[in-house]
C-alpha cells in the first residue's frame, strides 16, 4: 500500500472512461476523484515517465495502456480507445507516436505547458455533462462543429483566447491541492462551459448540411467505409485521404481555383466564402484554426456531394484538370514512400480530367539539338520548341 492510501493494484476510484473520453480528460477525472494533484496521481501509476510534458493522448505506449488497464480495472481495448493511435485504419493507414500525424490536431508542447489550439470543445456539451469531460473526437481537423448542438467548435478560451490546458488546473498552482473543474481556463479561470449564448450570434450559423456531413464522417470511422456515389462505397481511410487532398487544394492561390471557390459559394449557403489564404499554403491542414477549416471542409464537401457528376463539371467549369487534382499523389522517382491516389479518386480524375501537356524528354531534345546542328540551322529554344511540336522548352539547352 502506498502512504497516501492507494493499493498497488488497483485504484480505489475505479473511473471507466466516458464515452468517447481522451485518455488525458480520463487521467483528470481520476486524479480529481482520488483527491490528488494530477502529477502526484501519476506518479504513483506510472512511475517517472513523462506523461504531461508530451502529447500523451497522441503519444501512450503500451505500458501506459496496460497500467491504466490493469490498475482501473478496465478492458485494454477500452483503454486504447480513449488514445488517437485507436483512429489508425479508418482515419490513418500510417501512425506515428510522435511528429505530425494527418488529421490530428497538434497541441504543441512546450514544457507541460500547450501552446497551440489543438484541444477543440463544445461549450454546450460541457455545460450539459453530469461531469464535464473532452471528447478525443474534438482533437480531429475535420470535426469543426458540434453534430449535437449544431454549433462551431471553440478553439481556445472565449475570453482570453489562451489555448486549452484543462491539465493545468493546479498543475503548476502550488496554492491548490487538488484540481477542481476540467472546464476553467487555466489562463483566466473563466469556465469554458458558460460561453454558448455568444456562439448563436455568429454571422454563419452551423446548417444542418454541415452537420449531417460531421456525422457521415464520424459514422465512416465507427463502420470502417464511407459511402462515396449512388452505387460507390470505400473503406474510410481512402476516402479521408481523398477528402484531405480536396481540402488542400481548394485552398491553393491559383486564380481557377478562386474562382471555384466563388462559384462553390455562390451556390451553396452552408459553404462559406474563402476570400484569400491567411496562412501560408505550406502550414498543414491540421494546424488551422477551425474557422479556416470549417471553411475548406465546406468547400470539400460541395465538390463530393453527387460524386462524380458535380466535381467533374465544376473541374471542367474552371479548367481545373488532372495535375492539380492529383498533385503529390503520383509517386515520383526516387520517393521511398509516395502518396498514391486512391484508385477511386483517381480513375474518375484521370479518365475524365487528364490533360496531357507533352513535355519531350531530354533524349528527344539532344536528338533534335543534333538534327538542327547537323543541318546548320540556329539554335535557340523557340527553334527547338518548333521542331518538337510543343509551346515551349523547359531544360536549359547547352550550346
Ligand atoms: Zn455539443
Ligand atoms: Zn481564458
Amino acid at each position: 500500500m502506498y502512504a497516501n492510501g492507494l493499493i498497488e493494484d488497483v485504484l480505489p476510484a475505479r473511473l471507466a472512461p466516458l464515452p468517447d473520453e481522451l485518455l488525458s480528460s480520463w487521467l483528470m477525472r481520476l486524479a480529481m476523484a482520488h483527491g490528488l494533484k494530477l502529477h502526484t496521481f501519476c506518479v504513483h501509476l506510472f512511475g517517472s515517465r513523462a506523461i504531461w510534458s508530451r502529447d500523451i493522448d497522441k503519444s501512450a505506449d503500451e505500458r501506459v495502456i496496460h497500467n491504466l488497464a490493469t490498475k482501473t480495472n478496465t478492458p485494454l481495448e477500452r483503454v486504447r480507445e480513449t488514445t488517437l493511435a485507436s483512429y489508425c485504419d479508418t482515419l490513418f493507414e500510417e501512425y506515428k507516436l510522435y511528429g505530425a500525424t494527418k488529421w490530428v490536431l497538434p497541441v504543441g508542447v512546450y514544457h507541460r505547458k500547450r501552446t497551440l489550439f489543438g484541444l477543440q470543445y463544445c461549450p454546450q456539451c460541457l455545460a450539459e455533462d453530469s461531469e464535464p469531460y473532452f471528447r478525443r473526437k474534438w482533437r480531429l481537423a475535420f470535426v469543426c462543429v458540434c453534430e449535437k448542438h449544431q454549433i462551431i467548435l471553440r478553439d481556445c478560451c472565449s475570453k482570453c483566447e489562451a489555448p486549452i490546458n484543462f491539465h493545468r488546473n493546479e498543475l503548476g498552482d502550488h496554492r491548490k491541492a487538488v484540481a477542481d473543474s476540467l472546464t476553467h481556463c487555466y489562463h483566466c479561470r473563466h469556465d469554458l462551459a458558460k460561453t454558448f449564448e455568444e456562439q448563436n450570434s455568429q454571422p454563419f450559423p452551423v446548417t444542418q448540411i454541415e452537420v449531417d456531413f460531421t456525422n457521415k464522417l464520424l459514422q465512416g470511422l465507427t463502420d470502417g467505409f464511407i459511402r462515396v456515389g449512388e452505387t460507390v462505397t470505400v473503406y474510410s481511410h481512402l476516402y479521408f485521404a481523398v477528402l484531405r487532398q480536396l481540402m488542400k487544394i481548394v485552398r491553393m492561390r491559383r486564380t481557377c481555383i478562386e474562382s471555384l471557390r466563388q462559384t462553390i459559394a455562390a451556390n451553396d449557403e452552408s459553404t462559406i466564402y474563402l476570400p484569400s489564404v491567411t496562412n501560408k499554403s505550406t502550414t498543414d491542414l491540421q494546424e488551422l484554426r477551425v474557422a479556416e477549416r470549417r471553411c475548406l471542409l465546406g468547400l470539400a464537401r460541395y465538390l463530393m456531394t453527387d460524386y462524380p457528376e458535380r466535381f467533374l463539371r465544376l473541374a471542367r467549369q474552371h479548367k481545373i484538370w488532372s495535375s492539380i487534382w492529383l498533385r503529390h499523389l503520383e509517386p515520383k522517382q526516387g520517393q521511398r514512400q509516395p502518396n498514391i491516389a486512391p484508385f477511386w479518386f483517381w480513375q474518375i480524375v484521370h479518365n475524365n480530367l487528364y490533360h496531357p501537356r507533352h513535355q519531350p524528354s531530354r533524349q528527344e531534345i539532344e536528338g533534335a539539338i543534333k538534327y538542327i546542328r547537323r543541318s546548320g540551322g540556329t539554335l535557340n529554344k523557340s527553334v527547338l520548341a518548333r521542331l518538337l511540336g510543343v509551346a515551349a522548352i523547359r531544360y536549359p539547352i547547352i550550346p
